[in-house]
Parts: C-alpha cells; sequence; structure tokens
C-alpha cells in the first residue's frame, strides 16, 4: 500500500501576497482524493521528530534558538516565512514524517511525504523556506538506528541541495547527488557528492538524457540499501524561479526514471516534495500529483 505521509500541520498561515504557495498542500491531497489514485486511508499523519532525533543532524545552539523563538530578524529573514513555534512544530513532524516515509518505504518498497525536501537547512542554520532538513534527520536517525547501510540522496529540485550537501560533507555512508540550475540559487553552492549543474532552458532531452546516463552508473557503483528521493517541480518550463524549460511530460518521464530505477534494483525510496512556483497553481498540482500516479502504477 502506498502510505503517504500528511497532517493539517502541513499548511502554514502565511501573510497574503507571499511567494510560497502554501494552498499546495492542500490541493494536491485533494487532486489525488477525487481523481481516486489514492483514498483517505493512504494518508497517516505524521508524529513529531524528538528532540533527540533533531539533534542527530542539527547543532544543539540553532535547535535551542528555533525551540525558544531566539532567532534573530536576520536569520528569519534567510528562511523567508514568518517564525512562530506553529511553523517550528509544523517542521519537526515533515521531518519525522520523512522518516516515518522511510520505515515504510522498507515495508511497502515506496512511501512519500507531501511536503518536505527542505534541502536548504543546514546543521546550523536554515535559509530558503527549510527551517529543518527532513531528508538528513531522516537518514541520520536510520544511520543511526542500523536500519540501513549506505544511502543515496537523489536531488531532482531545481536549486541545489546545499544544506544536504554540507550534513554529508563527511558521512562517507550517505552519497549526495544534486542536479539542478547552475545559474540558480543558491549562488554559493556547497560541494555534493556529485553535482550537476545544468544550464538555463535546459529543455527535456537533455535533461532526461543526464539523468538516464547517471542515476544507473550511481547505483550500480555505490550501491545503496536505501534512496531518498527529492521531487521538487520547480523543472518546469513554467516556474517563476526555475530557469529550466522541462514539460510537464518530461517532469513525469523524470520521475518514471527514478522511481523504475529504485523498483529495478530492488532498493526502498522515500519522496520528499521539494519546490514548484509555477504561476498557475494547476501546474503545480498536476507535476506533483504525477509522481503519486507514477508511483500506484510502478509499485501497485
Ligand atoms: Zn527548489
Amino acid at each position: 500500500m502506498l502510505k503517504i505521509a500528511y497532517s493539517p500541520i502541513y499548511k502554514y498561515e502565511l501573510p497574503n501576497g507571499h511567494r510560497f504557495p502554501m494552498i499546495k498542500y492542500e490541493l494536491i491531497p485533494e487532486q489525488l482524493l477525487y481523481e481516486g489514485t489514492i483514498k483517505e486511508g493512504n494518508f497517516f499523519h505524521p508524529d513529531a521528530a524528538t528532540e533527540e532525533t533533531i539533534l542527530l543532524t542539527h547543532d544543539a545552539k540553532y535547535w535551542e534558538k528555533l525551540k525558544s523563538q531566539q532567532l534573530t530578524a536576520k536569520e528569519i529573514r534567510k528562511i523567508g516565512f514568518p517564525m512562530s513555534s506553529q511553523l517550528v512544530k509544523r517542521g519537526t513532524h515533515i521531518a519525522n514524517g520523512t522518516f516515518q516515509c522511510a520505515l515504510y518505504a522498507q515495508q511497502f518498497g515506496i512511501a512519500m511525504n507531501i511536503a518536505g525536501g527542505t534541502h536548504h537547512s543546514f546543521t546550523n542554520h536554515g535559509e530558503g523556506f527549510c527551517v529543518f532538513n527532513d531528508i538528513a534527520i531522516a537518514a541520520n536517525k536510520l544511520l543511526s538506528s542500523n536500519l540501513v547501510n549506505k544511502i543515496l540522496i537523489v536531488d531532482l529540485d531545481v536549486h541545489q541541495g546545499n544544506g544536504t550537501a554540507q550534513i554529508f560533507r563527511n558521512e562517507n555512508r550517505v552519497f549526495t547527488f544534486s542536479m539542478h540550475g547552475a545559474k540558480n540559487y543558491p549562488t554559493k553552492k556547497e560541494q555534493s557528492d556529485l553535482d550537476i549543474g545544468l544550464p538555463d532552458k535546459t529543455e527535456d532531452a537533455f535533461y532526461l538524457k543526464t539523468l538516464r546516463e547517471t542515476l544507473p552508473y550511481l547505483i550500480d557503483q555505490f550501491e545503496p540499501d536505501f534512496i531518498f528521493y527529492l521531487s521538487g517541480v520547480d523543472v518546469l518550463k513554467t516556474d517563476k524561479l526555475g530557469r529550466l524549460n522541462l514539460s510537464i511530460e518530461g517532469c513525469k518521464e523524470r520521475d518514471k526514471i527514478v522511481l523504475e530505477s529504485c523498483r529495478k534494483n530492488q532498493i526502498p525510496v522515500a519522496v520528499s516534495m521539494g519546490g514548484g512556483y509555477s504561476e498557475r497553481l494547476t501546474h503545480i498540482v498536476e507535476a506533483h500529483a504525477n509522481t503519486y500516479r507514477l508511483a500506484q502504477e510502478i509499485y501497485f
């Protein structure tokens, strides 16, 4: 069964006109239910990550500042959301959602989080709409619990996974792969184990060819026993921040390549959603919904 982490806490109230399309966290589950791709029973409400779990990844000082709401105005601006204890609570549920997805993925092959992919969160600070690094938190918890040996992170959000790269810089049990827009945020990139920076306006053919040439090779060489997939849809041509030119079909083909590779190699995969900033919400919802449709087709 396709288990999907989702909770009403995922949608955080933002001031009018804020550029983050928070409503997608409601629209995507609604669309998937409406069209019959999933049923209510597919969802589970994740618990909050414990302090112990969070501290496997984040600095105690950063965590204390979040808990006591003592981040500076500058640190909050870098994150890009209005700060509150609700935002922090939300982050702990999303992060643990990704960890619980990992456990379900070990059982069912795949599980998905309707949020997360917060790859701009570092050990000691957040930025770019990311407070905690959900995939890093889940990965560190899997490793420290001896549930997996080697993890591959496939980050195909259009922005580089800078926080993830920093967190795992000295962790050889985790291989970080980020394919992103070379000219996009963050301007100062961290070093992943493999970075592929794509030129502006990259289209389907070149993008998919690059992925097809890279992913099987990484799986063969590194032999992961777990994969995290960050399926951001800000690669779309319609994306306001993306700078690449993928079509909706190309984006779906990208997801298919990743999920089929995981399935074929029998490596459990947990999917976190990542970014998507198309002008029209329907494009964002459709592209994310495709990832769920494919998961049902390929696995169940
Ligand atoms: Zn992004």
